[in-house]
C-alpha cells in the first residue's frame, strides 16, 4: 500500500520514542525513574470523580453529545475566564470545548492554512503546532527563541514578506518546554503585530494555573483588542489533574471559534457528556486543590533545580509550568545525554532537541514524578559520573 506523504514525513512523536526506550529497559528488568512526560501523578479531585459517577448513571449521557458541548459547559468556560482573568465571553459563541486542547490545537490549522501557507511557530515549542500546520499542507516558519530572549520570539525580526504571508502565529506562555513566562507587554506587542499583518494569534495557555512563588500567569485577552485577532486554548488537564479524561477548551474571536466548530463537527461527535459534567464540577467546585498541587510541584521544582545545579547544569528557576529546563555543558547533545543517562542509571529525561533546533543542548524534567521516585532519581543523578 502507499501511505500519504504527510504520514511518511511525520517525525517520530517524541514521547512515543521515549516510551519505546522505557519499555525495552523495563522488559530487561531495569527500575525506571521517569521525569519525561508532563502528566500529573496526583489523582483527579474526589468531587470531580463523584460527578462522573453520578453523571454516568444518567441515560441522557449515554447518547451522542453535541459537537459544541452542553450549554452549561459553555457557561462554565465563560464563568471560569471571568473569575480567573476578569475577561467576559459569550458562552457558545466565544467558547468551544475540545477533546483535550491537543485535539483543537492539531485541527485548528485546517481553519487557516491552505497548501503553501505559512504558520509562525516558536522554536523550541510544543510539536503539535508544527505538525498541525504540516497536515494542512502549510509550512512552519520557525521563530528562534533563546535563553537570552527569555525564550520569547522577536517579532520585529520576522522578515516583512514572511509576516505579510503568514496566516497564524502560535504562542505558549507559561511555556512548554522551557518554563518561560510572558507578561502583558509581550502580548500587547503580539496583538499589534497580528493587527498590522492580519495574522491570527493562537495562544496556548494550559499552565495558567500551574505557577509558583505567588506568580499569576496572564491571558492574552487581558490585552484590549486581543479578541479581534486571537483565540486562546486552555485545559482542565494540568490544572485539575484531568489529563486522562480528555477535555479542553478554546475561547476568543467568534469567527475563529465558529470556523473551528465547523471543522470539528465534521470530524468528531463531541466530548462524552459525563466528562463534560466533570469539567463543570471542576469550575464550580472547591478550588483548594490548585494551591495544594502547586505547593507540591514547587517543592519538587526546588529539589530538582538544586540537584541539577549541583551536577553542573545551568538552570533558571521556572515561575510556572510543570517543567525544569536545564542547560547541558557545551558540546553535549541532548539526545546523547538522555540516552546515556537512561542507559547508566535508568533515569528518563526529555532531550530538548525534540522541541526544535533551539532546544539542542538542553534537557527537560517534569515535576510530575511522585516524591519517593523523585528522590530516587535525584540520588541516581547525583551519583552518576556524567558524560
Ligand atoms: C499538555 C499540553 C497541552 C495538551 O493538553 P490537553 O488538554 O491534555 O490536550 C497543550 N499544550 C501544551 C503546551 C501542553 O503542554
Amino acid at each position: 500500500m502507499k501511505l500519504a506523504k504527510r504520514v511518511e514525513s511525520l517525525p517520530p512523536y517524541l514521547f512515543a520514542e521515549i516510551s519505546k526506550k522505557i519499555a525495552a529497559k523495563r522488559a530487561a528488568g531495569v527500575d525506571i525513574v521517569t521525569f519525561g512526560i508532563g502528566d500529573p501523578d496526583l489523582p483527579t479531585p474526589q468531587n470531580i470523580l463523584a460527578e462522573l459517577h453520578r453523571a454516568s448513571d444518567d441515560p441522557a449521557n449515554h447518547r451522542y453529545p453535541e459537537s459544541e458541548g452542553l450549554p452549561e459547559l459553555g457557561k462554565a468556560i465563560a464563568d471560569w475566564y471571568d473569575r480567573r482573568f476578569e475577561v467576559k465571553f459569550t458562552p457558545m459563541k466565544e467558547t468551544l470545548p475540545l477533546i483535550g486542547s491537543k485535539e483543537g490545537i492539531a485541527h485548528v490549522a485546517l481553519c487557516f492554512i491552505d497548501p503553501g501557507d505559512i504558520a509562525l511557530v516558536p522554536d523550541p515549542g510544543y510539536p503539535v503546532y508544527e505538525i498541525g500546520t504540516m497536515f494542512a499542507g502549510g509550512t512552519s516558519y520557525k521563530l528562534d527563541c533563546t535563553r537570552e530572549s527569555g525564550w520569547k520570539p522577536n517579532l520585529d525580526a520576522i522578515p516583512e514578506d514572511v509576516a505579510r504571508k503568514a496566516k497564524i502565529l502560535w504562542l505558549n506562555y507559561p511555556n512548554n518546554p522551557t518554563g518561560a513566562v510572558a507578561d502583558i507587554a509581550f502580548f500587547e506587542k503580539a496583538v499589534a503585530f497580528a493587527k498590522k499583518y492580519d495574522v491570527a494569534i493562537l495562544h496556548d495557555n494550559p499552565y495558567c494555573d500551574v505557577a509558583f512563588d505567588g506568580y499569576k500567569p496572564v491571558s492574552i485577552f487581558q490585552v484590549p483588542g486581543a479578541r479581534d485577532v486571537a483565540i486562546e486554548f486552555n485545559s482542565w488537564s494540568k490544572i485539575y489533574n484531568m489529563t486522562g479524561w480528555r477535555i479542553g477548551m478554546v475561547v476568543g474571536n467568534e469567527t475563529m471559534i465558529d470556523a473551528l466548530m465547523r471543522v470539528k463537527s465534521n470530524i468528531d461527535s463531541g466530548i462524552p457528556q459525563a466528562v463534560q459534567r466533570m469539567a463543570i464540577e471542576a469550575v464550580y467546585g472547591p478550588q483548594e486543590c490548585i494551591d495544594e498541587h502547586n505547593a507540591i510541584y514547587q517543592r519538587r521544582r526546588d529539589r530538582i533545580v538544586e540537584v541539577l545545579r549541583r551536577v553542573g547544569l545551568e538552570v533558571d528557576t521556572p515561575k510556572a509550568s510543570l517543567y525544569v529546563w536545564a542547560k547541558l555543558p557545551a558540546g553535549v547533545t541532548s539526545a546523547d545525554y538522555a540516552a546515556r543517562l537512561i542507559e547508566d542509571t535508568g533515569v528518563v529525561v526529555t532531550p530538548g532537541r525534540g522541541y526544535g533546533l533551539n532546544g539542542e543542548g538542553y534537557i527537560r524534567l517534569s515535576v510530575t514524578t511522585p516524591d519517593d521516585r523523585l528522590e530516587e532519581g535525584m540520588r541516581r543523578l547525583e551519583a552518576w559520573k556524567g558524560l
